[in-house]
């Protein structure tokens, strides 16, 4: 079956097919799934450790940072999900699933994850009523600049040597990074059409799935 094209500027052809969960716990979930499946991509929602160890790249949604990391531990999944970061899961954290990757969180007493080498304060914007949006050039994006929507939005603040840095607001502020297989944005972009950044992280997906397959790691059985 041909593939489908996954962006308007065209990506990379996946050399196999790929599934990719949304982390399911709470938060926005359900609108990434949408803009995965729009894009040809096998998306499951991930509750249980059969799920999470069945994907190729997992996705944490926006929603309240402490409610997931609680969750996390409820549902048995912190500690699978970090190992299987260690083993190289690409992972995308959109907003508070930025929250959940990065390694410093001021205003949390331990973060979650802690994988990321980045420093993100929480709801740095202000409240709910300063949501706002604002037009992005991200790197690896080609064309018009991405519409990106911030909801009582956390920023990155520091970024170690290791993260590069795909995208600022006018002003300077970080609000996208990248470290390896890991990805992490301060705004939500499954709120829109625009599906080029879920593009982007398909293109992660799609190296790591490339690495494992020549490198003979395998991928676990589903
Ligand atoms: N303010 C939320 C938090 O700290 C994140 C908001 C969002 O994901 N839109 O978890």
């Amino acid at each position: 079956m041909p593939r489908v094209s996954r962006t308007a500027a065209a990506v990379t052809p996946a050399p196999a097919d790929v599934r990719v969960g949304v982390l399911a716990l709470q938060g926005d979930f359900a609108e990434h799934l949408v803009a995965l499946r729009t894009l040809g991509v096998d998306a499951i929602e991930v509750r249980t450790l059969d799920q999470l160890r069945s994907v190729d790249g997992l996705i944490i949604p926006g929603g309240e940072s402490t409610t997931i990391a609680r969750l996390l531990i409820a549902f048995d999944l912190l500690e699978p999900l970090r190992d299987l970061i260690a083993k190289g899961l690409p992972v995308w954290g959109t907003c508070a699933g930025a929250i959940l990757l990065a390694k410093r969180v001021p205003n949390l007493d331990r973060p979650p994850l802690a994988v990321m080498d980045i420093t993100v304060e929480r709801n740095a914007f202000g409240r709910q009523v300063d949501s706002f949006e604002a037009d992005l050039k991200v790197a690896g994006i080609e064309g018009a600049p991405l519409r990106a929507i911030f909801i009582r939005a956390p920023l990155i603040s520091r970024a170690g040597r290791s993260v590069s840095v795909l995208a600022t607001l006018n002003d300077g502020t970080i609000v996208a990074a990248r470290q390896g297989h890991l990805l992490a944005t301060s705004f939500h972009p499954e709120l829109t059409e625009d599906r080029r950044m879920h593009g982007l992280f398909l293109q992660m997906v799609d190296e790591a799935v490339v690495f494992r397959a020549t490198s003979g790691s395998g991928r676990p059985p589903r």
